[in-house]
């Protein structure tokens, strides 16, 4: 396999009837940058910031953020990075951070991501200053975790917007252009896309937090592990849904959770109008030869005739009809 990967390597994610599909990675430290090299990906789709933050002994300031981003958009050359604003808080607690531990019952669902980030402005305005500076005379995409409902993002983006004119004041150096995007991993947003879409200039799906939201189902526990499939009507439909109105908005959609670096969960998002990714660097070579082995419109069949009349075991179903296309 991995000679088959590697011959692909500098080859399009194409399908065999022509969609091409954008294949991103995930990242979360300066390291990681050379698996893009590597992998031949697209760009980073997902920079997750809060890994500076949770492997370091204390507060990372703006200055060693700034160098940190600089170092990834510098690698990252002509492609493009998306960076995520801090997921910190709830189970990825930070000593130095909070006064005390974080007692809560289901620190899933607490006081994390942009929830503290946007009260904990200083941290966020820091954070913006950094990504500003780093981004300078280049594009900076930024978007945020956690989202539940649009204010979050008004708010979140009205920072950004005070830190550039800041900068712009100060002469410091500011991006040549930005882009803010959202992540959709809390169901509430999904009812309410209509009145965000507008907004936004890119929308990314986290179906890691998603899914255990969707189900009630703590992402962390074993014992729920092989209850919830990602390939279940209930998640498929939700997503269908959702790409569906992100096309008709005209917002470009991708999918940045694990789900979307597992093949047959790949060829499934495919079939309901998925068409970038943003993987584990691991599985760039796995998900590129499926969709180049694809035809993604009897994939977009499939998944029509299987989402309207779900069969009992979806995913056994899938992978067969997987193997008669000989994907
Ligand atoms: C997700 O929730 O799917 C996601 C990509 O974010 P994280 O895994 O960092 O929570
Ligand atoms: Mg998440």
């Amino acid at each position: 396999r991995r000679a088959e990967y590697a011959a692909i390597r500098g080859k399009p994610a194409t399908t065999k009837d022509g969609l091409a599909c954008q294949l991103m990675v995930n990242a979360g430290l300066a390291e990681d940058t050379a698996q893009l090299e590597n992998s031949g990906a697209d760009g980073i789709g997902l920079f997750r910031t809060e890994f500076q933050f949770l492997v370091a002994a204390t507060l990372p300031g703006r200055e060693s953020q700034y160098r940190l981003y600089r170092q990834v958009l510098d690698a990252a050359g002509d492609k493009p990075v998306v960076f995520r604003t801090v997921d910190i808080g709830g189970d990825k607690a930070l000593p130095y951070l909070q006064d005390e531990k974080d007692e809560s019952e289901n620190p899933a669902m607490g006081w994390r991501a942009l929830r503290l980030s946007l009260e904990r402005s200083a941290l966020m305005k820091a954070q913006a200053r950094a990504l500003i500076e780093a981004a300078g005379g280049r594009t900076l995409r930024v978007m945020f975790p956690m989202v539940s409902e649009p204010w979050e993002f008004d708010e979140a983006k009205q920072l950004f917007e005070k830190q550039i004119e800041w900068a712009v004041q100060a002469k410091r150096p500011t991006p040549a252009k930005i882009e803010y995007g959202c992540m959709l991993e809390v169901p509430s947003l999904a009812e309410v896309l209509d009145l965000l879409l507008p907004k936004l200039d890119f929308l990314s799906i986290g179906t890691n937090d998603l899914t255990q939201f969707l189900f009630a189902a703590d992402r962390a526990d074993p014992r729920l592990a092989q209850r919830y499939d990602w390939l279940s009507p209930a998640i498929l439909r939700f997503l269908r849904r959702v790409i569906r109105q992100c096309r008709e908005a005209g917002v470009p959609v991708r999918i940045c959770g694990e789900m979307g670096g597992r093949p047959l969960e790949a060829l499934a998002l495919v079939g309901i109008g998925m068409e970038s990714f943003s993987i584990t660097p691991a599985a760039v070579g796995a998900i590129k030869a499926m969709i180049r082995s694809l035809d993604a419109g009897a994939a977009r069949a499939r998944l029509e005739q299987m989402l309207a009349r779900p069969p009992r075991d979806f995913r056994r179903a899938l992978l067969e009809w997987a193997r008669k296309q000989e994907v």
